[in-house]
């Protein structure tokens, strides 16, 4: 077994937004991104610090769902992005679900809104415990826990995970 399929539904977005970290390094990486997303862009050096500081809350989040302890800073990070873009349960027209449109109109508003409303409904239909961030302390790459008890603790369990096993194999013949 190797990498893990996809994370479902609207959750792939914020999964693949998770992944960036070595994609994305400045305002025009970030516009590139966006385009290969269909997503606006339009992004400044400004709203590129502010995108990224919300990714690495989401991170911290995921992080959390992995066994980690809540970060009360990334809640208040995220709270604040969901003012900030407007965010506003609305019932959808055909009245059987609730969407999440924004009334924000700058450019990170229109990339944060949809990333917000897909974690804001994950956390609503219980799939948000299961993104999670690798437990790796030099990997945290996002991925989606598919397994059937929420056990999963690495992004890849031929890699992250063998070397977690071999270091504390190595650790067990030192001691
Ligand atoms: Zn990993």
């Amino acid at each position: 077994m190797g990498a893990r399929p996809s994370a479902p539904g609207s959750l792939a977005l914020v999964e693949a937004f998770l992944r960036t970290r070595n994609e994305i390094s400045n305002a025009a990486d970030l516009n590139r991104w966006c385009a290969a997303h269909r997503l606006p862009g339009g992004m400044s050096p400004r709203t590129f610090d502010r995108v990224l500081r919300l990714r690495e809350a989401l991170r911290s989040l995921m992080l959390a769902n992995n066994a980690g302890d809540p970060d009360h800073a990334a809640v208040d990070t995220l709270n604040a992005e969901i003012a900030t873009c407007g965010l506003r349960p609305e019932i959808a027209r055909d009245g059987s679900r609730v969407r999440w449109p924004a009334t924000g109109t700058s450019p990170g508003d229109r990339l944060l809104a949809p990333l917000l409303s897909a974690v804001i409904a994950a956390m609503t239909d219980g799939t948000w415990p299961r993104m999670k961030a690798c437990a790796a302390d030099d990997c945290r790459y996002a991925f989606y826990d598919h397994t059937r008890n929420r056990s999963g603790r690495w992004c890849d369990v031929s890699g992250c995970g063998a070397n977690a096993r071999m270091r504390a194999y190595r650790r067990r013949q030192t001691t």
